[in-house]
């Protein structure tokens, strides 16, 4: 099979075998764009290589045939005596992996050709550079001696010539330095650079394979998911020359803004200059318009090029490209990155110039783009000082006073102020300042660190890594490139984009919340035009997904309030009502005399108080949902997680009965509560007395619940509603629960109806979150008439992590290890977790086949998730109300 293509053989498609710069570099050519000629050495090569250790042995051949068409085509040799072909050997895999592989330019050079090079180009000076950069990088890059070595001696000879700039030197001093760079090269090496032009070929090529495997690449494929089995092609193409004075340069530019999405071309511009320059920012930049009064005509064919590849690529495009005396050469091109902001607006711009479809529109922005929209921003108008920036791990804007260490965190935090944590890195000792801290900012670790995955694990705004920062924990300062923070001064984070401000920006909602919450009216009142635009790309993009998507989305709300804000954000019907979040403050003794009650009237007396009350919760919540469907779920947590600390009510007792003070009633009362503190204690209480388990133990309790729903609904009914209520039995492992529990709900349900005189179409249904549910749901399904998988539960049942500590203790070093990207309770495991889902749903449309599913775990507002359940043929997903936009999002994607 070939190992080599000429760029006039491949194409765009071929992005597998040729990697993105190759691929891309084909198209350009089948365009007829201006691309000097070259060739690309595939990914299959590179695989081969890697495996072996030795190049296939047609590659040789195949090489030195490719070469031969390229000199036959420009008629001259590589590193000839006379006018020398010299070639680039550059790095291009499957994936963009910016600045981790090698490049090698200037190949073909050496003593002789040098002269060559001199004498065709008119310029001495620019062939001694050529081929000092030569030594340089392939020093540098293909024999591993350190770059100090060659930037320090370039210094010397600056020094002694007196000049402060590369340009400046002087060609005898150049020529100098060539000696000199062969010099290090024998020495480091042992053998002299090498002069056949071929060697160099051929040794460069191996450097960019090998540079596939260093660590810093498998890194980075690590944090970007990216196979470390695809390895990288190898593009040779002829050199052409940006730094042959004033009428060449080199640039980069944009089809459109890639940050805000603005219409029109964006680029920079530096005339004699070879491409790394543009990117080490040793000059100051041109922009395209001085780029146009500088060479009109080159700006003109670059224009000309650009919209061609518009509209040929229908996308935004980033395009490196040189002139060389005055001729415009493309040396690459490709789909550009973009911020989320950017890709709504361009999805939508290209929908209304006709390149692309609504569908492809909505295939080309994301659940994680539209939730960073979603995020609180610094008022854009705002004044500010940037002091640093670090990489953005989690997102948000957040401001608050410096701390240094989690315990100062917590202690400001508990007297209200807002605190931003500031640590060299963070550590599971951190935890609880994490918690209590409004941003988190650490100068080491990237985006999987610790503090990293913690953030993010809890929505807190993180930016980690700005090494720039100096933290002196001991002495409660920081320093940043020469201003001192100590602790209490205020600083600004964006997690957003990883900066770092000083002092406090003014924080504002985003426009695109106004517009989920108020409608489009009210967020274009306030949006100026460019967010305006951002926001109707926003509205038609989830517009058009809501059309598109067969899985609903709901919401888990617990109370009318979030009810309605999850209405607004467009639930369908809430999922999943934790009905445990009614007993909180207040009605907390209630539970607790329903615990302590020690005789059945007792019990009775504690029930028939609560009734009225959750009666009222219910009523109120059925109106917020009025005409849609409203799942409640029966008690699910331990019973002690209502009851007082124990340590505290232990100490209590004691001082009490050692001083004798204290009401006898009080006292008593303590006592009672400690005994049931005791008896109800449990060690895994995640694995307890939970659930169903509850309902059937404590009599009365989940009929107590029933009844409010079922009255509740009659409530509704009667004022003129249609409250649609679905009742849910958590933590069901055996179908025989659910028979049992059930014959005490339908009972209630026939009585409340009865009663009432109203006809009440209640399901009763269940959760799926124990492995033992998901195995015996053929069984479970006869008695449930709707599942809904608690993927929480589920994840911490099938993995057997508690998910309560682990993301905490092992999930860093685990994602570190790669045993997994992302935590399974953050993106649903589809192998193990995933499975047991599929197997239970198709378990229950066997036996029941308008049986209804959907999921309310966690993994509800998750992107990658979504598309799981949209896979496994759901009915919906159910998640919080600030995810249900993300929600809408993806499950119109998964369904194009
Ligand atoms: C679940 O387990 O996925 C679930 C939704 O219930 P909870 O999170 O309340 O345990
Ligand atoms: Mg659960």
């Amino acid at each position: 099979a070939p190992l080599v293509f000429d760029f006039s053989e491949g194409d765009r498609t071929q992005v597998d075998l040729l990697g993105g710069k190759g691929a891309n570099l084909a198209e350009m050519t089948k365009l007829g764009l201006p691309v000097p000629p070259g060739f690309t050495v595939t990914t299959e090569a590179c695989r081969y290589y890697l495996e072996r250790g030795e190049e296939p042995q047609s590659l040789r051949v195949q090489i030195t045939m490719a070469l031969r068409r390229l000199e036959n085509e420009l008629g001259r040799r590589l590193g000839d005596v006379v006018d020398p072909l010299l070639v680039s050997v550059r790095s291009g895999a499957k994936h963009s992996m910016p600045g981790m592989m090698e490049t090698v330019l200037n190949v073909g050079l050496n003593d002789y050709s040098v002269k060559g090079l001199a004498e065709a180009a008119q310029d001495e000076r620019f062939a001694w550079d050529s081929y000092r950069r030569l030594i340089q990088m392939f020093g540098r890059t293909v024999l591993d001696i350190p770059a100090e070595r060659f930037e320090h001696e370039l210094d010397a000879v600056k020094a002694r010539a007196g000049v402060a700039t590369d340009v400046e030197i002087p060609v005898p001093a150049l020529i100098e330095l060539v000696e000199e760079f062969k010099h290090i090269v024998s020495d480091a090496t042992g053998r002299e650079f090498p002069q056949d032009p071929r060697e160099q070929l051929d040794l460069a090529m191996r450097a960019v394979f090998n540079s596939w495997n260093t660590d810093r690449a498998r890194l980075y494929r690590r944090r970007e998911r990216i196979q470390h089995d695809l390895g990288t092609a190898v593009n040779i193409c002829a050199m052409v020359f940006g730094n042959l004075g004033e009428t060449s340069g080199t640039g980069v530019c944009f089809t459109r803004d890639p940050a805000s999405g603005q219409p029109g071309v964006y680029g920079d511009y530096l005339s004699n200059a070879q491409g790394e320059d543009v990117v080490a920012g040793i000059r100051n930049t041109l922009t395209l318009e001085d780029f146009a009064a500088l060479d009109p005509s080159s700006h003109a064919e670059l224009t000309r090029i650009m919209r061609r590849l518009e509209t040929h690529y229908r996308d935004l495009c980033d395009i490196e490209f040189t002139v060389e005396r005055g001729k415009l050469w493309m040396l690459q091109t490709r789909v550009g990155k973009r911020t989320a902001a950017a890709a709504f607006r361009i999805a939508t711009q290209l929908v209304d110039e006709r390149l692309i479809t609504r569908d492809e529109a909505l295939a080309r922005v994301t659940g994680h783009q539209l939730a960073q929209l979603m995020f609180p921003q610094f008022d854009v108008d705002a004044e500010r000082t940037l002091l640093t920036r670090g990489m953005a791990a989690s997102p948000g804007a957040a401001v608050g006073k410096v701390v240094f260490d989690s315990a100062t965190a917590v202690a400001w935090a508990a007297r209200g102020e807002q605190v931003m944590l500031v640590r060299r890195e963070t550590n599971p000792d951190d935890l609880e300042g994490m918690i209590a801290a409004t941003g988190v900012l650490t100068s080491r670790g990237g985006k999987t660190s610790h503090a990293a995955v913690v953030a993010r694990g809890m929505g807190r705004t993180c930016v980690c890594g700005a090494e720039e920062i100096e933290v002196d924990a001991a002495a409660r300062t920081l320093s940043v490139n020469g201003t001192q923070v100590a602790e209490g001064e205020v600083l600004s984070i964006d997690g957003s984009t990883g900066e770092v401000f000083a002092g406090e920006l003014p924080v504002v909602a985003s426009p695109v919340v106004i517009y989920l919450e108020q409608g489009l009216d009210a967020a274009l009142e306030v949006a100026d035009e460019q967010t305006g635009e951002l926001v109707r790309s926003v509205d038609r993009l989830l517009r058009h997904a809501d059309q598109a998507r067969q899985l609903r989305v709901r919401a888990n709300a617990d109370t009318a309030e979030d009810a309605t804000r999850a209405r607004d954000m467009g639930a369908e019907g809430i999922g999943l009502c934790r009905t445990e979040h009614m007993f909180l403050g207040e009605r907390r003794v209630l539970i607790e005399r329903l615990i302590l009650a020690d005789d059945p009237s007792a019990r009775e007396a504690a029930l028939a108080e609560l009734l009225p009350l959750q009666r009222a919760d219910f009523v109120s919540l059925l109106e917020a949902m009025d005409g849609l469907p409203t799942t409640i779920r029966l008690l699910d947590p331990p019973l002690h997680e209502f009851l007082p600390d124990r340590t505290e009510l232990a100490v209590r007792v004691a001082v009490a009965q050692a001083t004798g003070r204290g009401e006898e009633a009080d006292v008593a009362k303590d006592v009672t509560l400690l005994a049931a503190v005791d008896r109800l204690h449990e060690s895994n209480p995640m694995l307890g007395l939970r659930g169903v388990r509850l309902g059937l133990s404590v009599p009365g309790l989940f009929a107590m619940q029933v009844r409010a729903i079922a009255g509740a609904a009659a409530d509704r009914i009667a004022a003129g509603g249609h409250p649609v209520v679905e009742i849910m039995v958590p933590l069901v492992g055996s179908v025989m629960e659910l028979h049992l529990i059930r014959d005490e709900i339908d009972g209630v349900l026939a009585e409340v109806a009865r009663d009432a005189g109203v006809a009440l179409h209640i399901p009763v249904g269940t959760m799926i979150e124990l492995p033992r549910a998901a195995l015996t749901a053929r069984r479970i399904a006869e008695a449930a008439e709707f599942f809904s998988f608690g993927t929480n539960d589920l994840t911490q049942t099938t993995w057997g992590f508690s998910r309560d500590d682990v993301e905490a203790s092992i999930f860093a070093t685990y994602l570190d290890k790669g045993v997994f990207t992302v935590s399974p309770f953050e993106s649903l495991d589809r192998d193990g977790v995933g499975a047991l889902v599929r197997m239970a749903v198709q378990a229950g449309r066997e036996v029941r086949p308008d049986i209804k599913l959907g999921i309310c775990g966690e993994h509800g507002g998750d992107p990658e998730s979504v598309h799981f359940f949209h896979d496994a043929g759901l009915d919906y997903v159910s998640c919080s109300a600030f995810r249900v936009p993300v929600a809408r999002l993806e499950a119109g994607r998964a369904a194009l």
